[in-house]
């Protein structure tokens, strides 16, 4: 007997049909959904797909050539090399829950958008913004944790430079058909366990100083890390499909 049939005690066929899945409403035979644990030793769930381990560049690529890889691999961190580019994963995916962690160094250097920038573009093309915002303002949809150039976070929680912050994303793509978006991407975004975006749709893909507009593109697209000329560093990338 199939897992689910087995199950069926545990819950109603006699209640009415939910409209989207075909399932009674409280229906035993209704997939469970996974058990899934969250060591608090590797403080990585078990079923996580890791992008950055702490030890090497293997699953990254430059995304101006497509080749290797520039940036250094110094003290676990996965480090920004000025000059070199922005870096890409080699994996791709659509609707995740993505967890990374960034630091911008502790000697402050620069102001407004020149200091501790980087960004994480999710499937390539929708930025979230990485800036050391501690005591630093800049215009508000490029603040840290924005998504940049539509929407400032609702909070600022960065940390003093030189500490670690984590960002926790979760990401709904965008669908398309027939040319069309259907869609759009939504998201959700955590800074250091502070709600920054709650369910917000976007515009379109990342632009500067331009309007946003979508244009239809594959339903799965890579990690990118930005370049922006700073010595960011990051540490602990995984991501969960959806
Ligand atoms: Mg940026």
């Amino acid at each position: 007997m199939k897992t689910e049939e087995a199950n069926a005690h545990l819950g109603y066929s006699d209640t009415p049909v939910l409209p989207d899945s075909g399932y009674h409403v409280h229906d035993g035979t209704r997939p469970q959904p996974k058990t899934v644990r969250f060591p608090e030793r590797s403080a990585i769930p078990d079923d996580a797909v890791v992008l950055f381990d702490g030890t090497s560049l293997e699953g990254w690529r430059s995304r101006k050539t497509g080749g290797a890889a520039e940036w250094d691999v110094q003290e676990g961190c996965l480090c920004v090399v000025p000059g070199t580019g922005d870096i890409q994963t080699v994996k791709e995916f659509g609707d995740a829950q993505l967890h990374l962690e960034f630091r911008s160094p502790e000697k402050v250097d620069g102001k407004g958008q020149g200091r501790g920038n980087s960004g994480v573009f999710l499937m390539g093309r929708y930025e979230i913004q990485i800036l050391d915002n501690y005591d630093n303002p800049t215009y508000a949809d490029g603040t840290v944790g924005a998504i940049y150039g539509q929407y400032p976070p609702l909070a600022n929680p960065i940390h003093a430079p030189g500490e670690w912050n984590g960002f926790d994303i979760l990401w709904k793509a965008p669908v398309f058909g027939h040319g069309q978006l259907l869609s759009p991407a939504v998201v959700t975004v955590l800074l250091n366990g502070v709600v920054q975006h709650h369910g917000q749709p976007l515009q379109g893909p990342t632009r500067h100083k331009e309007l946003a507009k979508y244009e239809p593109h594959p339903p799965l697209g890579p990690l990118v890390l930005q370049d922006h000329g700073d010595l960011v560093r990051f540490r602990n990338i995984w991501y969960r499909p959806l």
